[in-house]
C-alpha cells in the first residue's frame, strides 16, 4: 500500500498488529512503506536515542531532525554531537527562522514567561508544520508512560494537525525498558537526567522533578501547559 492510500481504518488495522511487534520490525515496515518520505524527530531524550540507535543500524541515511529553538541546554547540544559521532548520523536542525532578538522586538522580552503557547507555536509548531509539509510519515519517541496525555497514543496513527502518518515505535515501552536498552548498549544520554530532570526541552521551561511527580511535570512549571503543541491534535468539530 502506498503512503497516500492510508485511511483511518487501515491505519487502525496496522497499528493493532504492532502491539506485540519489536521496534525494529515497526521501523523496518515504516522504511519499506514510506521510503524517502519518512523522517524521524528527536529531542535527544532516552526514547529518541534508542530509535536513533536502531535507525543507524538499518537505515543511517534516514533524515533525523530536531527542533532548533535556540534555547536548548548546552548539555543537549553536546549530546547531539556525541550521538552523531557515535552513531554516524547527522541531526538536521529545523528552525523557525525567527531569531530570539526578533521575537523580543515583536512580542516583548522572554515570551515564554507569559505566553508559552505562543512561544512554542513560533519556535516549534510552525517550523515543524512547514518541515513536514512534503513528508509522508514521521517517527517519534513518544511513550504511553510519559504522561496522562500520552497514555492512549497508538503505534501508527494519523497526524491530523500536520497531515501525515505518525509512527511511535516505542509507544508501549516503559521508562525502565528504555533505560535498560541505553545501558545494555552503552549509549550516551543527557547528564541532566542524573540531576533530577526527567524530560528535557528548552532551558527556560524545564526544571527537575520531585520523586513521584509525572515524568513531564518539570516542563512549563507554573502553567497548565503540559505539551509544546507538536503532539496535540486539533479537537473534532
Ligand atoms: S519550550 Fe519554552 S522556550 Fe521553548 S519554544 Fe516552548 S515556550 Fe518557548
Amino acid at each position: 500500500m502506498r503512503a497516500q492510500e492510508w485511511t483511518y481504518d487501515t491505519l487502525t488495522e496496522q497499528t493493532d498488529t504492532f502491539e506485540t511487534a519489536s521496534p525494529q520490525d515497526i521501523l523496518a515496515w515504516s522504511l519499506d512503506t514510506f521510503g524517502s518520505g519518512l523522517v524521524m524527530a528527536t529531542g535527544f531524550g532516552l526514547s529518541g536515542i534508542v530509535l536513533a540507535h536502531h535507525l543507524a543500524q538499518i537505515s543511517p541515511e534516514t533524515t533525523v531532525f530536531y527542533l532548533e529553538t535556540d534555547l536548548l541546554f548546552s548539555e543537549t547540544y553536546a549530546l547531539r554531537d556525541h550521538l552523531a559521532e557515535r552513531l554516524g548520523l547527522s541531526f538536521q536542525p529545523v528552525h523557525s527562522g525567527v531569531s530570539l532578538e526578533r521575537q523580543r522586538q515583536e512580542h516583548g522580552p522572554d515570551l515564554w514567561t507569559h505566553s508559552p503557547d505562543q512561544c512554542c507555536f513560533i519556535r516549534k509548531v510552525l517550523p515543524l508544520r512547514r518541515f513536514l509539509a512534503d513528508k509522508t510519515a514521521w517517527i517519534t519517541g513518544l511513550r504511553r508512560d510519559q504522561s496522562a496525555a500520552r497514555a492512549n497514543i497508538r503505534i501508527v496513527e494519523w497526524d491530523e494537525a500536520n497531515g501525515l502518518v505518525k509512527i511511535n515505535p516505542l509507544a508501549f515501552w516503559t521508562k525502565k525498558e528504555v533505560w535498560r536498552y541505553i545501558q545494555q548498549h552503552d549509549l550516551p544520554y543527557n547528564p541532566l537526567l542524573d540531576d533530577g530532570y526527567t524530560s528535557i526541552g528548552c532551558m527556560p521551561c524545564t526544571r527537575p522533578v520531585a520523586p513521584g511527580e509525572d515524568l513531564r511535570a518539570g516542563r512549563w512549571a507554573g502553567f497548565a501547559k503540559t505539551e509544546c503543541g507538536i503532539h496535540v491534535q486539533p479537537k473534532a468539530a
